[in-house]
């Protein structure tokens, strides 16, 4: 089975749970008392998608600010501008389980979202809730490896050489 390297990074303010998020996919438990990152942390972990094996290469980053939303979208055009060009970007809703104190409505994340062509959807590192999801909806978007690509992709066709070679003049 062929086995593909995704790289991940996460990117958000302090607080907002992607250690959670990383945690969670990796060794499924949670930890309330999670130490803040220092720097940037790395973990992997490998889950079958289809005929392949996808083996996530997670860079865990060190947040500064505090204004989750706005920052998303600074973000979001740093990597429009600087990433590379078929990046697939995700954006996870965190902490949906703490409902009484939603700062972001679904519908508006989720207009964001598709205005920009991101995966979205809302979790909740604490409850296991659309965790492994977010991964695999990354999975499903990383453009595929196959030698045909389906008609329509950007992929050209390679033309059999001219049975006569040209003779070059002189
Ligand atoms: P990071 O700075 O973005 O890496 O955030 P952390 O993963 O360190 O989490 C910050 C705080 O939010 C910690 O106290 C976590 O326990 C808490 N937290 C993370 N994810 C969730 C979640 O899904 N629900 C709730 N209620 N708390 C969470
Ligand atoms: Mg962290």
């Amino acid at each position: 089975m062929a086995l593909r390297e995704l790289k991940v990074c996460l990117l958000g303010d302090t607080g907002v749970g992607k250690s959670s998020i990383v945690w969670r996919f990796v060794e499924d438990s949670f930890d309330p008392n999670i130490n803040p990152t220092i720097g940037a942390s790395f973990m992997t972990k490998t889950v079958q998608y289809q005929n392949e094996l996808h083996k996530f290469l997670i860079w865990d980053t060190a947040g500064q600010e505090r204004e989750t939303f706005s920052t998303l979208k600074n973000w979001v055009k740093e990597l429009r501008q600087h990433g590379p060009p078929n990046i697939v970007v995700a954006i996870a809703g965190n902490k949906c389980d703490l409902i009484d104190v939603r700062e972001v409505m679904e519908r508006d994340a989720k207009d964001y979202a598709d205005s920009i062509h991101a995966i979205f959807v809302e979790t909740s590192a604490k409850n296991a809730i659309n965790i492994n999801e977010l991964f695999i909806e990354i999975s499903r978007r990383i453009p595929s490896t196959d030698a045909n690509p389906p008609s329509g992709g950007k992929g050209f066709k390679l033309r059999r050489p001219p049975s006569e070679p040209k003779r070059s003049c002189c």
